[in-house]
């Protein structure tokens, strides 16, 4: 280790992004891949629409000039787009219309954009955390970001487990958790609304321990799932100045390669990530592109009820597998688990699973004690069913 090097940071590894074979080695492979692995739309940008994001990058951007570092246009785009899915929940509905949809409303004020949530999530533990000034909560299994950010940044994580049965938080031991972390205390508690991996959304008894928590403590409610889930909490924003909610264009959008996240937050929250983001955080072509998507958004989301259809025929055809546990879920991936037996340790037998469907040419991700799936297109999700019924049977 060189020794200008932090101690602490000795003791991590990188992230892999595809611990179950690397994307690369697509070229070389004599199979079709199904990448099935980190949940992104199965489709591509429809053929206009990247032509004309190619005609603006020939014709509109001048590659020797910096990107617009405020991101103008793009925020006010995507408070549109926010106000508009306060309007489709029914958590909301009691609170739509007249003089309280004014107060609801969110502006570019509300809004600040990073290069991937992931750049917020960082941007986040840096306003709240950092120099021992907190700790972070996770309940697990969730998405690993959180945690991994967090030890780069030297900040302490908690946990508690969610429950077997259902993956919700297991609210006794959270508080315990956070009542016991005292050195440096909680300052942020990070949920998915729905959960990765396990893809169950909040219920009514987790949204209320969310509301009676301190205001010293930042709630980041992450619903990078938001589109198949139609579900958010976006509505109670403006009861809670310790609330803040983030989203991507990685997912339902298509694009996961531009780099888009967005956080929808009270203004002095949203001020504190823009000082602490870098000036020019995200390429011109990423903006215009979010734009694009935006714009066409109809378009692009077309394809959800497919998604959300195949997942329920997902579901089905796996449940009929009588080895496996499968839960319900309210995004475009599938969690599961075998059934404990006596023959072999779960864990393994998932391992093996994984490294199976690898080998067959299905990419899936073996995390937080189970298997998660993405639904793909309906062929790749067949040849999903085919290779795992294989696999069991
Ligand atoms: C995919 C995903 C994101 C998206 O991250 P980006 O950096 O915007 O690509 C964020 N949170 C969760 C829980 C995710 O699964």
């Amino acid at each position: 280790m060189l020794p200008f090097i932090r101690k602490d940071l000795a003791e991590l590894t990188a992230y892999t992004p595809h611990p179950g074979g690397a994307s690369g080695e697509l070229a070389q492979s004599e199979i079709a891949i199904d990448r099935l692995d980190t949940n992104e739309c199965p489709s591509d940008l429809p053929a206009q629409l990247k032509q004309k994001l190619a005609w603006n990058y020939q014709q509109l951007i001048e590659t020797n000039r910096y990107p617009d570092g405020g991101h103008a246009a793009l925020k006010a785009a995507i408070a549109q787009y926010a106000n508009e899915s306060l309007n489709v929940l029914p958590l909301n509905q009691g609170e739509l219309g007249g003089v309280t949809r004014a107060k609801n409303t969110i502006t570019a004020d509300n809004i600040s954009v990073g290069n991937g949530s992931d750049e917020l999530i960082r941007s986040l533990l840096i306003a709240t955390c950092l120099g021992g000034k907190g700790s972070i909560f996770v309940a697990n299994p969730t998405f690993s970001m959180y945690a991994i950010i967090a030890q780069t940044l030297g900040i302490p994580v908690v946990s508690a487990r969610r429950k077997e049965d259902n993956f919700e938080i297991d609210i006794e031991a959270a508080k315990r958790e956070l009542d016991r972390t005292q050195n440096p205390p909680v300052r942020a508690v990070f949920v998915v609304h729905p959960n990765s991996p396990t893809a169950n959304a909040l219920t009514a008894e987790e949204i209320e321990w969310l509301e009676t928590l301190s205001e010293n403590i930042l709630v980041v409610i992450d619903e990078a799932y938001f589109e198949f889930s139609q579900n958010t909490l976006a509505g109670k924003l403006h009861q809670h100045q310790n609330w803040i909610i983030l989203r991507t264009f990685s997912k339902a959008f298509r694009l996961a390669s531009m780099r888009v996240g967005y956080a929808i937050a009270h203004p002095e929250l949203a001020a504190a990530l823009e000082k602490i983001r870098l000036p020019y955080n995200l390429p011109s072509f990423s903006q215009i592109a979010a734009e694009f998507a935006l714009a066409q958004r109809e378009l692009l989301l077309a394809t959800i009820p497919e998604t959300i259809s195949e997942r329920a025929k997902l579901i089905a055809a796996l449940t009929s597998l009588e080895k496996l546990q499968i839960w319900p879920s309210a995004a475009n991936f599938i969690y599961l688990r075998v059934k404990a037996s006596d023959s072999e340790p779960t864990e393994q037998k998932h391992q093996q699973i994984m490294q199976q469907l690898k080998a067959k040419g299905t990419l899936i991700r073996h995390t937080g004690g189970g298997l998660r799936i993405t639904v793909g297109t309906p062929e790749e999700n067949q040849r999903t069913v085919d290779r795992i019924s294989a696999i069991l049977t």
